[in-house]
């Protein structure tokens, strides 16, 4: 059982998804479990470097094998990986592939990542972050593999895979979950390692503002915090934001657990980049919630690869998502 429809158009285009995320989910997987916590305090990034890049390639592949035409924007490329003093970089990133997919070489590697180098808008194109959340993944917190089709300038399926996502948000860390969405049809949450039953996913049913928990990321540089205690003061919220890296926070809000994700800019240049929330966003509005900037326009997914229309991210339950925007433009956050 898949949990989705199967007579559903996009069905070939999920499965082929969830099977390349959880591939990739593997890979995640191995690479963290070798980071050695003394490194980390070096500030070596390479861990998350060799996922991003393993991650990248193994979905561009099976990507490519399946639906040959369709453009991919991805967050990563391989210009950096084939200079010569990459060379290290290279063989762990063959080696961790080649785990997975046994006779990979360093030049085909290469192209798949770029099979991910798309920056324009198309009609059908997919969008990919190999590894959403490296501070997450560096510090064994939450990240996530996110991937998206595009159909039209619509999220049209989604696949979000949680390599450190437990049953619920406070449980010990998992074997992760996998979140799938296919527009009109439905949310559904499963094993990252599969198989396992689909279980549908479905928002918080909560009304009162005052009694919601919202979650932000943990990286106060990504999203004001100050900000968010200022609207969590004017809602009379008492619940402690949950915060956590990656889109794990759409999933987190999916399945109810918190009924608002804010993502409030810090300043008046930096643009959302569409890797970052196009799977995210279709996981939210098919269990029910909504998703908006912070002035409560629509993501727009239509302008290549980064959200240059939108502020911000407001996702929510549904029933509370009016009260946040206007304590929003009441506060007048955002307004740089
Ligand atoms: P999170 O884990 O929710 O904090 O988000 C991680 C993502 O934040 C990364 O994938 C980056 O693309 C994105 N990011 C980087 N700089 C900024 C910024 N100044 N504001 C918002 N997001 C950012
Ligand atoms: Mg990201």
């Amino acid at each position: 059982m898949t949990g989705y429809p199967q007579d559903h158009p996009l069905t070939t285009e999920l499965e082929t998804a969830v099977t390349a995320v959880r591939e990739a989910g593997r890979l995640c997987r191995i690479v963290q479990a070798e980071i050695d916590p003394g490194a980390l305090s070096k500030q070596d990034r390479s861990p998350v470097t060799v996922a991003d890049f393993g991650s990248q390639a193994l979905i561009c592949r099976a990507l490519r094998d399946v639906f040959p035409n369709d453009p991919i924007i991805g967050e990563e490329d391989a210009d950096v990986l084939r200079e010569p003093a990459q060379a290290v970089m290279m063989e762990r990133v063959v080696e961790h592939v080649g785990n997975l997919r046994p006779g990979s070489d360093a030049a085909e590697i290469c192209d798949w990542i770029d099979l991910g180098g798309a920056k324009e808008y198309s009609p059908r194109f997919w969008t990919l972050d190999p590894i959403d959340g490296t501070k997450g993944f560096l510090r064994g917190g939450q990240y996530a593999i996110a991937l998206a089709l595009v159909l039209d300038g619509q999220v049209a399926a989604a696949v979000l895979g949680c390599p450190n996502l437990g049953p619920t948000l406070d449980a010990e860390r998992g074997e992760g979950s996998l979140f799938t969405a296919l527009k009109g049809a439905g949310c559904w949450e499963m094993p990252l390692a599969g198989p396992g039953n689909p279980v549908p996913v479905k928002v918080s049913s909560q009304t009162d503002p005052s009694l919601i928990r919202f979650c932000e990321s943990v990286e106060a540089a990504h999203s004001s915090h100050g900000d968010a205690a200022r609207i969590a003061d004017r809602l009379a919220i008492k619940a402690r934001p949950a915060r956590l890296d990656s889109q794990a926070k759409y999933a987190v809000v999916a399945r109810g657990e918190a009924e608002a994700y804010l993502r409030l800019p810090r300043d008046r240049v930096y643009r959302e980049k569409i890797w970052d929330h196009a799977a995210g966003l279709l996981v939210v509005t098919e269990a029910g919630g909504r998703v908006t900037d912070i002035t409560g326009r629509d993501l727009d997914f239509s302008l290549g690869y980064k959200l240059e229309e939108n502020r911000g991210v407001v996702a929510t339950n549904t029933p509370v998502h009016d009260d946040v925007l206007e304590t929003i433009r009441t506060l007048g956050i955002g307004e740089f």
